[in-house]
This record gives structure tokens, C-alpha cells and sequence, in this order.
């Protein structure tokens, strides 16, 4: 999986860098960190962006753009995360992308409902931040986590449920 690469720049006394950058973790976005304090070429790059203002977190995007002091909606639009519904009415709309509302959301759009699954983290839920499931379901095997969170997620549909069963 390719990352892209985005800096922040910021401090880490700074409530706005640690939200920035719980939001990243969250949405498992690489990143690198530059702490301004202490390091002058980085805060060059803040005033640079900031009219000479020590303005942070200064974030500076792959595509050369800049966000300063985002908030979480300016982030995710960056990211390009869906953060609204694309129809009017859903069958049934599932508040949590943890296993079990992901479970809910794939049994119930394999029988043809049209669901709709919102999320204020990153998709995966406490499964989602593990490396490796020990005891998954209906496998007594180790599973990657990441790999069967990103099929599951990405194409909830009724063949994507097949393609989702944890291996045997
Ligand atoms: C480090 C770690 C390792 C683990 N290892 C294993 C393992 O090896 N084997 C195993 O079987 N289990 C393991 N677990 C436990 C397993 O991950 C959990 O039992 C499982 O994730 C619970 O699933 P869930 O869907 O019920 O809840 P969660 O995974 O907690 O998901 C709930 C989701 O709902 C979202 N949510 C909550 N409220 C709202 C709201 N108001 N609006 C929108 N979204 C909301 C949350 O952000 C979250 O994404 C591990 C857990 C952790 C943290």
C-alpha cells in the first residue's frame, strides 16, 4: 500500500497538532512529524507558508498544498473521506464500522438492503488497529487484520460478502 506523504509541522504541547494528529492515527494516515521546537529549518517552513507567523500545525499535502490549523472536516475533505450520505433513504443505517456493525452492514446488503454505515473513526473499529487476530471467527488461525478489513470495507456488496468470509 502506498503512502502519501504528508509533513506536519507543529510542537507537541500544541492541542491542535495532537488533534491533527489523533485524526491521522485514526485514519491510518502516515505522516511525518517535524517538532518546530528546536528545529529551525522546520519553523522556517512555517513562517514561510504563515507570512512569517509561527502558525501550527502547518501541514504540507504531496500535491504541495497546505493546511494550517485544519479542523477534522478540512482534513477529511482533503483526504477525500465521504462524509455524506450519497441517497436520501437507506433500508438500514449502522452506526459503527467495528466488526460487528460491519458484519450487520454485509449480511444485511447481501439480502439487498441498501445500508448506510457511519463512522467518526477510521473504519475497522478496536479490529481495525490490530496487526494480527488471533482467534477470528469461524478461523482458528491467525488473520490479517488489515487485509480482510480493506476487502470488507471497500466493496460491501453481496459478492464482496463471499470474498470477505475469513479463510478456512
Ligand atoms: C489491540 C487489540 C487487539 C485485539 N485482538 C483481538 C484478537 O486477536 N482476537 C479477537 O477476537 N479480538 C481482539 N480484539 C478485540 C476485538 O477487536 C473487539 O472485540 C472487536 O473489535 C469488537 O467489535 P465491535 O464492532 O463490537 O466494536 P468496536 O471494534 O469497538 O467498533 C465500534 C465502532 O463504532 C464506532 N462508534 C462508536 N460510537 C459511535 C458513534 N456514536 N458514531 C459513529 N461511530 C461510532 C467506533 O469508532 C468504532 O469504530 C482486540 C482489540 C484490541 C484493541
Amino acid at each position: 500500500m502506498s503512502h502519501p506523504q504528508i509533513t506536519m509541522y507543529g510542537t507537541t504541547w500544541c492541542s491542535d497538532c495532537k488533534r491533527a494528529k489523533q485524526f491521522f492515527g485514526e485514519q491510518r494516515v502516515h505522516y511525518d512529524f517535524v517538532d518546530v521546537d528546536g528545529d529551525d529549518a522546520g519553523r522556517a517552513v512555517v513562517q514561510g507558508h504563515n507570512d512569517g507567523k509561527d502558525i501550527i500545525p502547518t501541514i504540507v499535502f504531496e500535491d504541495g498544498s497546505v493546511l494550517v490549523e485544519p479542523t477534522n472536516s478540512e482534513l477529511a475533505a482533503k483526504l477525500g473521506l465521504q462524509t455524506s450520505a450519497s441517497r436520501a433513504f437507506y433500508d438500514l443505517i449502522v452506526v459503527g464500522s467495528g466488526p460487528a456493525g460491519l458484519t450487520a452492514a454485509l449480511y444485511a446488503a447481501r439480502e439487498g438492503l441498501s445500508v448506510l454505515v457511519v463512522e467518526r473513526s477510521g473504519v475497522g473499529g478496536q479490529a481495525g488497529v490490530t496487526e494480527q487476530l488471533d482467534n477470528f471467527p469461524a478461523s482458528p488461525r491467525a488473520s490479517p487484520a488489515t487485509s480482510w478489513r480493506t476487502d470488507c470495507a471497500a466493496r460491501p456488496s453481496a459478492s464482496a460478502w463471499r470474498s470477505c468470509r475469513p479463510p478456512r
